[in-house]
Protein backbone atom coordinates (compact mmCIF):
# COMPACT_ATOMS: atom_id res chain seq x y z
CA UNK A 1 0.00 0.00 0.00
CA UNK A 2 1.03 3.41 -0.42
CA UNK A 3 2.01 5.30 1.65
CA UNK A 4 -0.37 7.93 3.19
CA UNK A 5 0.33 11.70 3.14
CA UNK A 6 0.84 13.54 6.62
CA UNK A 7 -0.78 16.48 7.51
CA UNK A 8 -0.14 19.15 5.29
CA UNK A 9 0.82 23.08 5.54
CA UNK A 10 -2.18 24.91 6.47
CA UNK A 11 -1.66 27.57 4.03
CA UNK A 12 -0.69 25.68 0.95
CA UNK A 13 -3.03 22.94 -0.13
CA UNK A 14 -1.34 20.22 -1.37
CA UNK A 15 -1.63 18.43 -4.91
CA UNK A 16 -1.24 14.88 -5.06
CA UNK A 17 -1.29 13.72 -8.79
CA UNK A 18 -3.82 11.02 -7.69
CA UNK A 19 -6.90 10.26 -6.21
CA UNK A 20 -7.62 7.59 -3.38
CA UNK A 21 -7.99 4.69 -5.38
CA UNK A 22 -9.39 1.36 -4.11
CA UNK A 23 -5.87 -0.50 -4.17
CA UNK A 24 -4.08 2.76 -3.06
CA UNK A 25 -6.47 4.30 -0.51
CA UNK A 26 -5.87 8.10 0.78
CA UNK A 27 -5.86 9.20 4.62
CA UNK A 28 -7.64 11.91 5.44
CA UNK A 29 -9.23 13.53 8.73
CA UNK A 30 -11.31 10.41 9.38
CA UNK A 31 -9.19 7.48 8.12
CA UNK A 32 -8.90 6.15 4.84
CA UNK A 33 -10.91 6.89 1.45
CA UNK A 34 -11.22 4.14 -0.25
CA UNK A 35 -12.42 4.44 -3.95
CA UNK A 36 -15.06 2.41 -5.86
CA UNK A 37 -15.16 2.48 -9.42
CA UNK A 38 -18.20 0.69 -10.22
CA UNK A 39 -18.17 -1.16 -13.98
CA UNK A 40 -20.65 1.11 -16.24
CA UNK A 41 -20.93 3.08 -13.40
CA UNK A 42 -23.61 0.46 -12.26
CA UNK A 43 -24.68 -1.20 -8.98
CA UNK A 44 -26.82 -3.96 -8.58
CA UNK A 45 -29.29 -3.97 -6.26
CA UNK A 46 -26.86 -6.46 -4.25
CA UNK A 47 -23.68 -5.08 -4.82
CA UNK A 48 -25.52 -1.72 -3.16
CA UNK A 49 -26.80 -3.54 -0.18
CA UNK A 50 -23.35 -4.69 0.01
CA UNK A 51 -21.45 -1.81 -0.11
CA UNK A 52 -23.40 -0.20 2.44
CA UNK A 53 -23.32 -3.11 4.78
CA UNK A 54 -19.27 -2.85 4.37
CA UNK A 55 -19.50 1.15 5.20
CA UNK A 56 -21.56 0.53 8.61
CA UNK A 57 -18.65 -2.86 9.04
CA UNK A 58 -15.32 -1.46 8.06
CA UNK A 59 -16.03 2.49 7.72
CA UNK A 60 -17.98 5.26 9.38
CA UNK A 61 -20.74 5.22 7.72
CA UNK A 62 -20.68 7.82 4.91
CA UNK A 63 -19.99 7.29 1.45
CA UNK A 64 -19.42 10.20 -1.33
CA UNK A 65 -19.69 10.60 -4.84
CA UNK A 66 -17.49 12.22 -6.56
CA UNK A 67 -17.33 14.51 -9.62
CA UNK A 68 -15.75 11.47 -11.58
CA UNK A 69 -19.22 8.91 -10.53
CA UNK A 70 -17.04 7.31 -8.24
CA UNK A 71 -18.04 6.11 -4.78
CA UNK A 72 -15.27 6.50 -2.15
CA UNK A 73 -15.83 4.88 1.50
CA UNK A 74 -15.22 6.87 4.31
CA UNK A 75 -13.16 6.45 7.99
CA UNK A 76 -11.58 2.69 7.10
CA UNK A 77 -8.99 1.74 9.36
CA UNK A 78 -5.05 0.06 8.47
CA UNK A 79 -6.76 -2.68 9.91
CA UNK A 80 -9.63 -3.59 8.14
CA UNK A 81 -8.59 -2.32 4.91
CA UNK A 82 -7.59 -5.95 3.41
CA UNK A 83 -10.72 -7.41 4.26
CA UNK A 84 -12.57 -4.74 2.69
CA UNK A 85 -10.67 -5.07 -0.44
CA UNK A 86 -11.65 -8.79 -0.74
CA UNK A 87 -14.91 -8.04 -0.60
CA UNK A 88 -15.42 -5.78 -2.83
CA UNK A 89 -13.32 -7.59 -5.16
CA UNK A 90 -15.63 -10.71 -4.64
CA UNK A 91 -18.66 -8.53 -5.71
CA UNK A 92 -16.55 -7.56 -9.06
CA UNK A 93 -16.39 -4.24 -8.15
CA UNK A 94 -12.70 -4.01 -7.77
CA UNK A 95 -9.97 -4.91 -10.43
CA UNK A 96 -7.71 -8.10 -8.76
CA UNK A 97 -4.60 -6.08 -10.69
CA UNK A 98 -4.06 -2.60 -8.76
CA UNK A 99 -2.65 -0.61 -12.42
CA UNK A 100 -5.85 -1.91 -14.93
CA UNK A 101 -7.83 -1.03 -11.21
CA UNK A 102 -5.55 2.59 -12.29
CA UNK A 103 -6.19 2.66 -16.12
CA UNK A 104 -9.92 1.94 -15.93
CA UNK A 105 -10.80 5.43 -15.36
CA UNK A 106 -14.07 5.96 -18.12
CA UNK A 107 -17.45 7.58 -17.01
CA UNK A 108 -20.22 6.45 -19.26
CA UNK A 109 -23.28 8.65 -19.44
CA UNK A 110 -25.55 7.89 -16.59
CA UNK A 111 -28.21 7.63 -19.32
CA UNK A 112 -27.32 5.00 -21.36
CA UNK A 113 -29.18 1.80 -22.17
CA UNK A 114 -28.74 -1.69 -22.42
CA UNK A 115 -26.33 -2.21 -25.70
CA UNK A 116 -27.02 0.96 -26.73
CA UNK A 117 -23.73 2.54 -28.53
CA UNK A 118 -22.54 4.44 -25.36
CA UNK A 119 -22.69 0.81 -23.37
CA UNK A 120 -21.22 -0.90 -25.90
CA UNK A 121 -18.04 1.52 -26.49
CA UNK A 122 -17.58 1.86 -22.06
CA UNK A 123 -17.64 -1.49 -21.94
CA UNK A 124 -14.79 -2.70 -24.89
CA UNK A 125 -12.67 0.37 -23.62
CA UNK A 126 -12.90 -0.83 -19.62
CA UNK A 127 -11.68 -4.01 -20.95
CA UNK A 128 -8.78 -2.20 -23.57
CA UNK A 129 -7.59 -0.66 -20.38
CA UNK A 130 -7.31 -3.62 -18.18
CA UNK A 131 -5.80 -5.63 -20.57
CA UNK A 132 -3.21 -2.60 -21.96
CA UNK A 133 -0.31 -3.58 -19.48
CA UNK A 134 2.22 -0.77 -21.61
CA UNK A 135 -0.01 2.11 -20.62
CA UNK A 136 1.46 3.66 -17.51
CA UNK A 137 -0.92 6.97 -17.82
CA UNK A 138 -1.49 9.79 -14.39
CA UNK A 139 -3.59 8.64 -11.58
CA UNK A 140 -6.21 10.81 -12.85
CA UNK A 141 -6.04 10.82 -16.31
CA UNK A 142 -9.79 9.45 -17.60
CA UNK A 143 -11.96 9.23 -19.86
CA UNK A 144 -15.51 9.86 -20.74
CA UNK A 145 -18.34 8.20 -23.10
CA UNK A 146 -21.00 10.19 -24.27
CA UNK A 147 -21.90 8.98 -27.39
CA UNK A 148 -25.85 9.48 -26.82
CA UNK A 149 -27.98 11.68 -29.19
CA UNK A 150 -26.96 14.48 -26.68
CA UNK A 151 -24.12 15.23 -24.48
CA UNK A 152 -24.48 15.48 -21.24
CA UNK A 153 -21.24 14.87 -19.91
CA UNK A 154 -19.31 18.20 -20.78
CA UNK A 155 -18.88 19.62 -18.02
CA UNK A 156 -17.57 16.28 -16.62
CA UNK A 157 -14.17 16.60 -16.49
CA UNK A 158 -12.01 13.83 -18.91
CA UNK A 159 -8.99 13.55 -20.82
CA UNK A 160 -10.38 11.98 -23.39
CA UNK A 161 -13.96 12.12 -24.80
CA UNK A 162 -15.96 9.66 -26.99
CA UNK A 163 -18.80 11.92 -27.74
CA UNK A 164 -21.87 12.41 -29.85
CA UNK A 165 -21.64 15.24 -32.49
CA UNK A 166 -24.77 15.62 -34.85
CA UNK A 167 -25.12 12.58 -36.60
CA UNK A 168 -21.33 11.51 -36.21
CA UNK A 169 -19.01 10.20 -33.18
CA UNK A 170 -16.39 12.23 -32.74
CA UNK A 171 -12.91 11.04 -30.64
CA UNK A 172 -11.56 14.57 -28.88
CA UNK A 173 -8.65 15.29 -26.51
CA UNK A 174 -9.48 17.72 -23.87
CA UNK A 175 -9.25 21.17 -24.66
CA UNK A 176 -9.51 20.74 -28.18
CA UNK A 177 -12.28 22.26 -30.63
CA UNK A 178 -11.67 19.54 -33.35
CA UNK A 179 -11.84 15.87 -32.93
CA UNK A 180 -11.63 13.07 -34.94
CA UNK A 181 -14.80 10.86 -36.46
CA UNK A 182 -14.49 7.20 -35.79
CA UNK A 183 -17.68 4.18 -35.47
CA UNK A 184 -18.56 2.39 -32.36
CA UNK A 185 -16.41 -0.52 -33.45
CA UNK A 186 -13.29 1.92 -33.95
CA UNK A 187 -13.61 3.95 -30.48
CA UNK A 188 -12.23 2.36 -27.82
CA UNK A 189 -8.88 1.32 -30.07
CA UNK A 190 -8.69 5.06 -30.89
CA UNK A 191 -9.19 6.59 -27.45
CA UNK A 192 -5.94 3.78 -26.71
CA UNK A 193 -4.49 5.26 -29.28
CA UNK A 194 -4.75 9.55 -28.72
CA UNK A 195 -3.56 8.16 -24.70
CA UNK A 196 -0.12 6.56 -25.95
CA UNK A 197 -0.50 9.53 -28.16
CA UNK A 198 -0.55 11.94 -25.03
CA UNK A 199 2.48 10.16 -23.81
CA UNK A 200 4.69 10.00 -26.63
CA UNK A 201 4.06 13.79 -27.15
CA UNK A 202 5.71 14.03 -23.17
CA UNK A 203 2.04 14.79 -21.84
CA UNK A 204 2.88 13.09 -18.35
CA UNK A 205 6.75 14.20 -17.29
CA UNK A 206 7.80 12.63 -14.05
CA UNK A 207 4.23 10.58 -14.53
CA UNK A 208 2.08 13.51 -14.18
CA UNK A 209 -0.02 15.15 -16.51
CA UNK A 210 -3.61 15.87 -17.81
CA UNK A 211 -4.50 16.05 -21.70
CA UNK A 212 -5.84 19.71 -21.60
CA UNK A 213 -2.32 21.55 -21.20
CA UNK A 214 -0.82 19.39 -23.45
CA UNK A 215 -3.45 20.22 -26.29
CA UNK A 216 -2.93 23.77 -25.12
CA UNK A 217 1.07 23.77 -26.24
CA UNK A 218 0.95 22.12 -29.48
CA UNK A 219 -3.17 21.59 -30.12
CA UNK A 220 -4.49 18.27 -30.86
CA UNK A 221 -3.42 15.33 -33.58
CA UNK A 222 -3.63 16.50 -37.36
CA UNK A 223 -6.13 13.81 -37.68
CA UNK A 224 -8.20 15.61 -35.75
CA UNK A 225 -10.30 18.28 -38.02
CA UNK A 226 -14.03 17.65 -37.39
CA UNK A 227 -15.44 20.35 -35.33
CA UNK A 228 -17.16 19.49 -32.08
CA UNK A 229 -20.96 20.46 -31.94
CA UNK A 230 -23.26 21.92 -28.92
CA UNK A 231 -24.06 19.81 -26.03
CA UNK A 232 -27.37 19.39 -23.55
CA UNK A 233 -27.35 20.37 -20.01
CA UNK A 234 -26.99 17.87 -17.18
CA UNK A 235 -30.54 16.55 -16.42
CA UNK A 236 -32.30 17.63 -12.96
CA UNK A 237 -33.40 16.10 -10.27
CA UNK A 238 -36.64 13.69 -10.97
CA UNK A 239 -38.01 11.64 -13.60
CA UNK A 240 -35.77 10.41 -16.92
CA UNK A 241 -36.39 7.56 -19.48
CA UNK A 242 -34.32 5.26 -17.29
CA UNK A 243 -35.83 6.40 -13.95
CA UNK A 244 -35.99 8.56 -11.04
CA UNK A 245 -32.53 11.13 -10.13
CA UNK A 246 -32.33 11.66 -6.76
CA UNK A 247 -30.03 14.18 -5.12
CA UNK A 248 -27.17 14.22 -2.26
CA UNK A 249 -26.74 16.87 -0.31
CA UNK A 250 -22.80 17.87 -0.36
CA UNK A 251 -22.57 14.45 -2.52
CA UNK A 252 -23.03 11.95 0.50
CA UNK A 253 -25.25 9.71 1.16
CA UNK A 254 -25.02 7.59 4.52
CA UNK A 255 -24.66 3.50 4.54
CA UNK A 256 -28.26 3.51 5.62
CA UNK A 257 -29.96 6.12 3.03
CA UNK A 258 -28.06 3.95 0.58
CA UNK A 259 -29.62 0.47 1.98
CA UNK A 260 -33.20 2.20 1.82
CA UNK A 261 -32.22 3.09 -1.80
CA UNK A 262 -30.94 0.01 -2.89
CA UNK A 263 -34.49 -1.54 -2.01
CA UNK A 264 -35.82 0.77 -4.61
CA UNK A 265 -33.38 -0.57 -7.76
CA UNK A 266 -30.24 -0.83 -9.30
CA UNK A 267 -28.35 2.65 -8.92
CA UNK A 268 -26.69 4.40 -11.60
CA UNK A 269 -23.35 6.30 -9.89
CA UNK A 270 -23.71 10.19 -12.40
CA UNK A 271 -20.74 12.91 -11.77
CA UNK A 272 -23.62 15.13 -10.55
CA UNK A 273 -24.03 14.87 -7.10
CA UNK A 274 -27.23 12.18 -7.91
CA UNK A 275 -27.95 8.81 -7.81
CA UNK A 276 -29.98 7.35 -10.59
CA UNK A 277 -32.53 4.26 -9.52
CA UNK A 278 -33.62 2.71 -12.47
CA UNK A 279 -36.70 1.70 -13.36
CA UNK A 280 -38.28 4.10 -10.05
CA UNK A 281 -41.57 6.24 -10.66
CA UNK A 282 -42.85 7.92 -7.64
CA UNK A 283 -39.95 7.90 -4.81
CA UNK A 284 -40.89 10.54 -2.11
CA UNK A 285 -38.85 12.41 0.71
CA UNK A 286 -40.49 10.34 2.88
CA UNK A 287 -39.34 6.88 1.77
CA UNK A 288 -35.85 8.58 1.85
CA UNK A 289 -34.89 11.30 4.74
CA UNK A 290 -31.64 13.28 3.70
CA UNK A 291 -31.73 12.55 0.00
CA UNK A 292 -32.88 15.25 -2.58
CA UNK A 293 -36.10 14.65 -4.34
CA UNK A 294 -36.89 18.36 -5.54
CA UNK A 295 -35.05 20.28 -8.14
CA UNK A 296 -35.62 23.55 -6.17
CA UNK A 297 -34.11 22.47 -2.70
CA UNK A 298 -31.67 25.04 -1.99
CA UNK A 299 -28.91 22.56 -1.12
CA UNK A 300 -28.42 22.38 -5.17
CA UNK A 301 -27.00 25.72 -4.87
CA UNK A 302 -24.40 25.02 -2.54
CA UNK A 303 -21.12 22.98 -2.67
CA UNK A 304 -18.84 22.14 -0.13
CA UNK A 305 -16.25 19.74 0.28
CA UNK A 306 -15.59 17.66 3.26
CA UNK A 307 -13.65 20.16 5.15
CA UNK A 308 -12.69 19.65 8.61
CA UNK A 309 -12.42 17.35 10.50
CA UNK A 310 -12.59 14.99 7.24
CA UNK A 311 -9.91 16.71 5.25
CA UNK A 312 -6.28 17.24 6.59
CA UNK A 313 -5.75 19.93 5.10
CA UNK A 314 -8.78 21.87 5.72
CA UNK A 315 -8.80 25.33 8.00
CA UNK A 316 -12.02 24.81 8.87
CA UNK A 317 -15.61 23.08 8.82
CA UNK A 318 -17.76 23.75 5.57
CA UNK A 319 -20.72 21.98 5.62
CA UNK A 320 -22.15 23.46 8.39
CA UNK A 321 -22.01 27.21 7.08
CA UNK A 322 -22.86 26.07 3.38
CA UNK A 323 -26.56 24.16 4.96
CA UNK A 324 -27.14 27.34 7.01
CA UNK A 325 -26.66 29.78 3.97
CA UNK A 326 -28.07 27.48 1.41
CA UNK A 327 -31.95 29.47 1.01
CA UNK A 328 -30.25 33.03 0.84
CA UNK A 329 -28.27 31.63 -2.35
CA UNK A 330 -30.26 33.76 -5.09
CA UNK A 331 -32.07 31.11 -7.51
CA UNK A 332 -29.56 30.42 -10.62
CA UNK A 333 -26.15 31.31 -8.47
CA UNK A 334 -24.21 28.76 -6.79
CA UNK A 335 -22.25 29.35 -3.49
CA UNK A 336 -18.96 27.37 -3.34
CA UNK A 337 -17.81 26.81 0.28
CA UNK A 338 -14.24 25.92 0.50
CA UNK A 339 -11.78 24.36 3.49
CA UNK A 340 -8.86 25.42 1.72
CA UNK A 341 -7.70 27.35 -1.75
CA UNK A 342 -7.22 23.55 -3.53
CA UNK A 343 -11.64 24.21 -4.24
CA UNK A 344 -12.00 20.39 -4.09
CA UNK A 345 -16.01 20.82 -4.35
CA UNK A 346 -16.11 23.21 -7.37
CA UNK A 347 -13.02 23.58 -9.03
CA UNK A 348 -13.90 25.96 -11.59
CA UNK A 349 -15.19 29.13 -10.85
CA UNK A 350 -18.70 29.73 -9.11
CA UNK A 351 -20.61 33.28 -8.67
CA UNK A 352 -19.95 32.92 -4.55
CA UNK A 353 -17.25 31.33 -2.53
CA UNK A 354 -16.02 31.50 0.71
CA UNK A 355 -12.38 30.09 1.58
CA UNK A 356 -11.55 28.99 4.97
CA UNK A 357 -8.56 30.83 6.07
CA UNK A 358 -8.59 30.28 9.62
CA UNK A 359 -10.85 28.17 11.83
CA UNK A 360 -14.96 29.41 11.47
CA UNK A 361 -13.15 32.45 9.28
CA UNK A 362 -13.68 32.60 5.34
CA UNK A 363 -12.50 34.79 2.92
CA UNK A 364 -15.03 36.56 0.20
CA UNK A 365 -14.72 35.91 -3.69
CA UNK A 366 -17.13 36.75 -6.45
CA UNK A 367 -17.02 35.00 -10.01
CA UNK A 368 -13.97 33.23 -9.32
CA UNK A 369 -12.37 30.12 -7.93
CA UNK A 370 -11.46 29.48 -4.41
CA UNK A 371 -7.33 30.39 -4.70
CA UNK A 372 -8.75 33.39 -6.26
CA UNK A 373 -8.35 37.12 -5.09
CA UNK A 374 -11.37 38.13 -2.52
CA UNK A 375 -13.37 40.63 -2.43
CA UNK A 376 -13.14 40.22 1.54
CA UNK A 377 -11.49 38.67 4.11
CA UNK A 378 -11.56 37.58 7.73
CA UNK A 379 -15.69 36.92 7.28
CA UNK A 380 -16.35 35.12 10.59
CA UNK A 381 -19.00 32.19 9.94
CA UNK A 382 -21.79 33.46 12.82
CA UNK A 383 -21.76 37.20 11.32
CA UNK A 384 -22.53 35.49 7.93
CA UNK A 385 -25.06 33.58 9.87
CA UNK A 386 -26.35 37.06 11.14
CA UNK A 387 -26.09 38.96 7.98
CA UNK A 388 -25.77 36.25 4.84
CA UNK A 389 -26.69 39.39 2.74
CA UNK A 390 -23.07 39.91 2.93
CA UNK A 391 -22.59 36.88 0.44
CA UNK A 392 -23.90 39.31 -2.98
CA UNK A 393 -23.08 42.88 -2.23
CA UNK A 394 -20.91 44.56 -4.04
CA UNK A 395 -22.05 41.98 -6.85
S1 LIG B 1 -10.66 21.95 -0.75
FE1 LIG B 1 -11.57 20.93 1.01
S2 LIG B 1 -11.40 18.74 0.62
FE2 LIG B 1 -10.00 19.80 -0.80
S3 LIG B 1 -8.04 19.79 0.26
FE3 LIG B 1 -9.03 21.72 0.76
S4 LIG B 1 -10.15 21.34 2.67
FE4 LIG B 1 -9.62 19.36 1.80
Amino acid sequence: MTKAPGPADASDPKVYGWCPGALRPMMSGDGLVLRIRAPQGRLSQDQARAIASLSERFGNGLIDLSARANLQLRGITADSYPALIAALQDLGLVDHDSAAEARRNVILTPLWQPEDISHRIATQLEQALRDAQDLSLPGKFGFVVDAGESPRLRDCAGDIRIEASGAELLLLADGADYGKVVSAKTAAKAALDLARWFLQQGGAPEGRGRMQPLIARRGPPTSHITPRRTSTPSPMIGHCAIGQLVGLEFGQITAQALATLAEQGALRLTPWRMLLVEGARDLTARHLPGLILDARDPRLRVSACTGAPGCLQALSATRDLARDLARFVPEGQLLHVSGCAKGCAHPGPAPLVLTATAPDTFALIHHGKAGDQPLRVSLRADALRAAPQILTEGS
